[in-house]
């Protein structure tokens, strides 16, 4: 079940929610569905070539997708701005293909931000940052707060 968890400064009134984790629909099979009416991927990623690339690697390389996936917070290392993106990995003979993501404002790669809280169980708690090393987007002090919300979706 998925979960929802909140940023906010304790400086300013910068605010933002985001959906983490997975809903129960979220099923490896259904995951790996392109085409149907109840297709998630096309919901969840916008670019059409990343979604090609997707239906190539599974398709032509027989890729699988291990556990893991889900709604998790993403941070741009230019603005500084958080965004809320669905992390997908495929895994292939040879190699493997995490769906990358932009910043909207500033087109640079948006990277994948651990909080270690329970919607990263997967991730290495011990990697896990502490979100006061962020500069508040807005007012750029170093006085961001993390907390999970009680908001369970699906
Ligand atoms: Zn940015
Ligand atoms: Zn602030």
């Amino acid at each position: 079940m998925g979960s929802s968890c909140l940023i906010q400064c304790r400086e300013c009134f910068y605010m933002r929610e985001f959906m983490i984790g997975i809903g129960m629909m979220y099923s490896p099979n259904i995951t790996k569905d392109l085409d149907s009416e109840f297709a998630l991927l096309p919901k969840l990623i916008k670019s059409k070539e990343v979604l090609a690339y997707i239906r190539e690697l599974l398709e032509e390389k027989k890729a699988h997708i291990p556990f893991g996936y889900g709604h998790r917070v993403y941070r741009c290392p230019k603005c500084g701005e958080f965004h809320g993106r669905f992390y997908l990995r495929l895994e292939y003979d040879g190699g493997s293909y995490e769906v990358p993501y932009h910043c909207p404002e500033c087109k640079v790669s948006l990277g994948l931000v651990n909080f270690g809280t329970s919607g990263s169980d997967y991730l290495d708690k011990e990697k896990a940052i502490d979100i006061e090393q962020y500069p508040c987007p807005s007012c750029g002090k170093h006085s961001l707060q993390y907390s999970e919300g009680m908001i369970l979706w699906d």
